[in-house]
């Protein structure tokens, strides 16, 4: 038989927490969250958001290592999302989350290649390059504002919205792409992972069909002054690096499940 009396108290502590939280106070966060609160919305409006995936239990290992690693450099959780998108990218938006297009782990010939790419990522976050894009950004697009407006958006879904098309097309300097590959290297380098892995992407790049080329590239441009950048900071600091093979050859494969199910996030409103 329930305790009545048991009940009651239970039921006037919710009732006290739930007056308490009204009237609901606006959400205060920082503008990091709420851009990257904003680009995820957008991102699940568009479908692309992966809930579920047998993708995720390939990538989850090489996210956590280096979650565990960049973490103390940065305020916010890191937190990878697999996203379905037409070309292999992969994206990271303020306030922590970053973003895998699925067909990128298909795409990479190995581990490392994997690891560099989120290492990088990671990294542009750290830096927080996505909030200097915009801050430099004065000026939205119009055509941007005007469609977001169409669909009543906050002023942050509209920067979102200008944010992940920024990071669509040529976004980064490249300057802010070398130091995001250098401290990227660090990165894979503490969390375990070989940090040529991103110098080996980048030769496949240049070795590619130039009509083959995915976005990765067009976002982040392999040129030989990249991999250079990267070498000489190898050699730079050696005590750390020179442990780390330069051979494609001993990298270890990356093992994805063919054709994996995909279960979309429903867009909702
Ligand atoms: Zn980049």
């Amino acid at each position: 038989m329930p305790n009545v009396r048991f009940l009651w108290i239970v039921l006037a502590i919710l009732s006290t927490a739930c007056l308490a939280q009204a009237p609901t106070p606006e959400p205060v966060t920082d503008p990091e969250t709420e851009l990257g609160q904003a680009a995820y919305n957008q991102l699940k409006q568009k479908g692309e958001i992966i809930e579920s995936s047998p993708l995720y239990d390939s990538l989850k290992p090489i996210a956590d290592a280096i979650s565990r690693t960049a973490q103390p450099q940065y305020t916010h959780p890191f937190k990878f999302i697999l996203v379905h998108e037409s070309q292999p990218n992969a994206f990271a938006t303020p306030g922590g989350n970053v973003y895998v297009v699925d067909s990128l782990l298909y795409f990479v010939r190995n581990t490392e290649e994997l690891a560099g790419t989120l290492c990088h990522e990671v990294s542009h976050t750290i830096h927080r390059d996505g909030v200097t894009l915009m801050e430099k950004e004065k000026r939205i697009q119009r055509h941007e504002i005007e469609a977001a407006l169409l669909l009543g958006p906050t002023r942050a879904h509209i920067i979102a919205i200008a944010l992940l098309g920024k990071m669509h097309s040529l976004g980064y300097s490249r300057d802010a792409e070398s130091k995001a590959d250098v401290t990227g290297s660090d990165i894979c380098a503490q969390a375990g992972y070989n940090p040529w892995g991103l110098v080996w992407l980048f030769r496949d790049f240049q070795q590619a069909d130039s009509k083959q080329i995915p976005q990765l590239l067009s976002d982040h441009p392999a040129d030989g002054a990249r991999i250079q950048t990267i070498q000489h900071h190898f050699r730079d600091n050696a005590s750390t690096f020179s442990k780390f093979s330069s051979d494609p050859k001993t990298a270890k494969p990356f093992n994805v499940p063919k054709n994996a199910s995909e279960r979309f996030l429903s867009p909702g409103y």
